[in-house]
């Protein structure tokens, strides 16, 4: 029997460059190894999961715009790049044995289904882990809008940001020896401290519709499970 948890319907963000792991580009089968170590502890307690994972291991628009691809075309590339992104998740969840499913927001129904919310839903009810593919499907946003947009529609209790860190902090830790850890911090501290969490886009949508986000350690042992616990000292909480 599972015991209860904070959450019970997860919209787990996960940057591209993440699944990098230390060479910075591609995909390294030990961080998919590891990420789906920790989803699975998760699932097993019966949250529901939805994913949106980033593409910048692979491509970014802006980079391509420096390298003469004209922003709009860079960007559907980009968002391209995590629909790779989310097959190598779901194949690695399928073989820790989870059912998944991966839903684009640009039709490529060969390789996965569209992106309709009610389907969406109705996949998580069945316990099915949903990978949102593609993006918003437009450009000029960012995959952590998509998350944002998608944990809001889905309904999703809380935005989980995966990270390098385990949370956020008053400055950069690497740079600055003083910065210290918030536990929990308001929309309106986060916006007035200028503290980097999401892009403006995705954290406005966050706080105008009273969504929760948790900024914790993807890399850490566990760190996701404890977040989704409920402890207080997994991650910063922005609420
Ligand atoms: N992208 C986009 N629209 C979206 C989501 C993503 O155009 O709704 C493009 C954009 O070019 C972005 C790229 O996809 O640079 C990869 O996403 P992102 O940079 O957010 O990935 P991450 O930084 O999380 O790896």
């Amino acid at each position: 029997m599972s015991q209860p948890t904070k959450y019970k319907r997860i919209l787990l963000k996960l940057s591209g460059e993440a699944l990098a792991g230390p060479s910075g580009y591609n995909i390294d089968p030990a961080v998919l190894e590891q990420y789906s170590k920790e989803i699975r502890q998760v699932v097993d307690m019966g949250v529901q999961v939805a994913i949106v994972i980033g593409g910048g291991n692979i491509f970014r628009g802006v980079s391509g715009e420096r390298s003469g691809i004209d922003r709009v075309q860079g960007d559907y590339m980009g968002m391209l790049a995590t629909v790779i992104n989310a097959m190598a998740i779901q194949s690695s969840l399928e073989k820790h044995g989870m059912f998944t499913r991966v839903m684009s927001a640009i039709k490529m129904e060969q390789v996965c289904e569209p992106y309709v919310r009610r389907r969406a839903v109705r996949h998580l009810e069945k316990g099915r882990v949903v990978i949102f593919g593609a993006g918003t499907g437009s450009p000029y946003f960012t995959t952590d809008t998509t998350a944002s947009l998608r944990a809001i529609e889905i309904e999703a209790d809380v935005v989980l940001k995966g990270t390098k860190v385990d949370g956020v902090y008053s400055a950069d830790p690497m740079k600055d020896k003083t910065a210290e850890r918030y536990t929990s911090i308001s929309f309106q501290d986060v916006y007035e401290k200028k503290l980097n969490v999401m892009d403006l886009t995705a954290f406005t949508l966050c706080q105008e519709n009273n969504l929760p986000i948790i900024v914790f350690n993807m890399n850490q042992q566990g760190s996701l499970l404890r977040v989704v616990q409920g402890d207080e000292d997994a991650g910063t909480l922005i609420h």
